[in-house]
């Protein structure tokens, strides 16, 4: 666990590290489980039980940052659902003929509002272009990128519409999805360990290593690091 030594003469031995938003000291403040948590293994979803973590609380009053939960050095947070859950419905709905946010959702266990939020928060993470310069850079093969072609014939809305379509939507989430999964597939042939599971989510915990970064699922998450994970070992 990160934690600190603490100062000669605390009633504890060690404290927490000191607040990411002021740098101020931080003391604990309970604890918390989520009891149970979705993870996603060679069988599909399968829930586990969510171990005991500590919670802490910053000092200092004018600081926005309150309450937050301690996560092990070696564990990605996340509340409820693993993102590669999240990654794998995202790309059931996008894929599967006939598939709804609906029937989607009941099949991986969540809540339909929490499958489109997750649509969005992989939107969020890159924006395309940039994200096939870094593919391109790394790529010895100068093999084309690939993109995600919709096979679903039902995403077309059924008016006209000047605003972005279902379809536009799902190419885009989906292409993002096949370029993180190759940038993945790039950093594994040349040696760089990343966690077992979809691209995304392996990406994700590279930079939760190197960075401490967070992604939240539901979020407007900060813009993944792929110009900079691969270096550095
Ligand atoms: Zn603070």
């Amino acid at each position: 666990m990160d934690c600190l030594p603490g100062r000669a003469g605390c009633k504890q031995e060690v404290r927490p590290p000191p607040c990411g938003l002021c740098s101020g000291p931080r003391w604990w403040d309970g604890w918390r489980r989520v009891k149970w948590q979705a993870t996603l293994t060679p069988d599909g979803l399968t829930w586990v039980e969510g171990p005991w973590r500590r919670r802490t609380r910053c000092f200092n009053p004018e600081c926005d940052s309150r309450s937050s939960t301690l996560y092990e050095a070696q564990a990605y947070p996340y509340r409820t659902f693993a993102p590669a859950v999240a990654v794998a419905a995202v790309l059931e709905l996008l894929s599967v003929e006939g598939a709804t946010v609906v029937s989607v959702a009941q099949l991986w266990q969540c809540d339909p509002r929490t499958l489109d939020r997750w649509l969005g928060w992989i939107g969020w993470l890159a924006e395309l272009a940039v994200l096939l310069k870094v593919c391109w850079r790394y790529d010895p093969s100068g093999m084309p990128p690939p993109v995600f072609q919709p096979r679903r014939k039902d995403l077309d809305p059924p008016t006209a519409t000047t605003k972005p379509t279902w379809k536009d939507r799902a190419t885009l989430i989906g292409s993002l999805v096949l370029l993180f999964e190759w940038l993945a597939r790039l950093h594994r042939d040349h040696g760089i360990p990343l966690e077992e599971g979809p691209g995304l989510s392996a990406l994700l915990r590279r930079q939760f290593d190197r960075y401490r970064l967070v992604s939240m699922l539901t979020k407007r998450s900060p813009p993944m690091q792929t110009q900079v994970l691969w270096s550095g070992g």
